[in-house]
Parts: C-alpha cells; structure tokens; sequence
C-alpha cells in the first residue's frame, strides 16, 4: 500500500483568534481531497480553540511540548495536557527552536520519545543550513538529527519527518524538485539501513520550505515527497490547493 499524502499547517507564531477562526471555518467548508491526512499546528494559545472549531477528520498538532510530566515547568505544556484538550500531534525539531532557542539534537530526541511515549504523533523536522549545504554536509547533517531520534525511538510509527532546508523557510527561495527528492531518497535509504525496511517502506518524509500553491504540484510528483510541511502558504486560503496537490 501507498504512503497516505500528509500535509501539515504550521501557523509559527502568527494569528488572532479572530484570524483563526476565519481559517478554521475557510477549511471547514473546503472540498478536500479526501485522500490526504491534514494538520495544522497553530500557536499553544489557540490549539483548543482550533480544535473546538475544526472540523473532525483534521488534526491538531502542537509547535512544541516538553519531556517532563506534568510539575514545576514554568511556560512548558506536557503531552499529557495536549492529549486532555484532544491535540494529538505535536512538532518537533523545527529550524527555529534548534536555532533560536538552541535546541539540540539530544533534547529534541528526548521530547520525541516522551512524545511517542505518551501516544502523540510526531512531525520530526530536520534540515540544513545554506552553509552546509554549501560544505557538501546537508546528508550527513540530517542524518545525524534522525540519528540521535532511531538511538532512542525503535517504533517510527507515529513520527512524519519533515525534510526543511533552512535556507528555504520563509524565504521564497523553494529547493528544486531534484534538491529535494535526492534528500528525501536519502532519507529514506538511512532509514532502511538504521531503523528498518518496514520504516523506509511506510514513514512519510514531508518537504518543508516555502511551498506555494504554484510549485507544490511538481514536488508532489516526486517519488520519496509524500507531502508538506507548510509555513506562511499555510495562513492564506492557497492552502487549501496545497492540500488538493494531488488532483
Ligand atoms: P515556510 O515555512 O513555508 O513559510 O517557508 C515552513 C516551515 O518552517 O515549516
């Protein structure tokens, strides 16, 4: 069996109630293709928000949770709690937290196996940064954040990695369709090697970094591209034709 087409929303930190809600009720009446698994990820504040107001059949996801259970962690949010307010996904590993709040790989590792633990699907982020790339490292860099991941996570199940090339989030400069799908194949062939043929058969590798309405139907034709993870595009109707990649 194929790999279900999984698109993601994350709204970052951006959006009112009232700008939410315009585009809760924007999907809730959209036609869809029902064939894809659709998530958004608004800011913690509106998560129960979005969820009262969503539509069944689109998830949820948090932008982050901690490793810890519930107690004296001032500003953190536990999968036990987004898990009582029905948020069943969480990121994790985004360029922005690993960059601007210095989280590394261990911790991010941590998180997700806490995360899985608890019963949460996990969209996994991983990427390069231009520099990187520029040093012929971006497989090994990625490689090495999924690594420290398969050390403490065997059932990848519930985790959708997230191939986002730094250089290309929020910048309009998108990978080629042949950037991204040489990462995603290799990817996967990390993933046959290191976790198990059953995972690089069945786990989705999304693309991330400025996906539009206008180049997401040639990355979506890409073999080892099951779909998207999607920044600004994902607070504007177009992503509606994000989700509908495929028709
Ligand atoms: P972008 O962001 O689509 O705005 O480039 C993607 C992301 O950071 O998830």
């Amino acid at each position: 069996m194929g790999r279900q087409f999984f698109v993601g929303g994350n709204f970052k930190m951006n959006g009112s109630v009232k700008t939410i809600k315009d585009i809760v009720s924007h999907l809730n009446s959209a036609k869809l293709d029902e064939s894809v698994e659709v998530v958004i990820a608004p800011p913690a504040l509106y998560l129960l928000l979005t969820r009262e107001h969503l539509r069944q059949g689109i998830e949820v996801a948090a932008q982050n949770v901690f490793d810890k259970p519930n107690g004296a962690f001032t500003g953190e949010i536990s999968v036990e709690q987004l898990k009582d307010s029905n948020i069943t996904w969480t990121l994790l590993g985004h360029s922005e937290r690993r960059v601007i709040l210095q989280e590394d790989d261990a911790f991010v590792a941590n998180k997700t196996k806490v995360a899985l633990d608890g019963g949460l699907g996990v969209i996994l982020c991983c990427g390069e940064s231009l520099e990187q790339r520029e040093a012929n490292k971006t497989i090994d860099v990625v490689t090495s954040q999924l690594k420290a991941v398969a050390d403490k996570c065997k059932d990848w199940s519930k985790i959708v990695i997230a191939y986002e090339p730094i250089w290309a989030i929020g910048t309009g400069k998108v990978a080629t369709t042949e950037q991204a799908q040489e990462v995603h194949a290799a990817i996967r062939d990390w993933l046959k090697k290191e976790v198990s043929g059953e995972a690089a058969e069945k786990t989705r590798i999304l693309y991330g970094g400025s996906v539009s309405e206008k180049n997401c139907k040639e990355l979506a034709k890409q073999p080892d591209i099951d779909g998207f993870l999607v920044g600004g595009a994902s607070l504007k109707p177009a992503f509606v034709d994000i989700i509908n990649a495929n028709q």
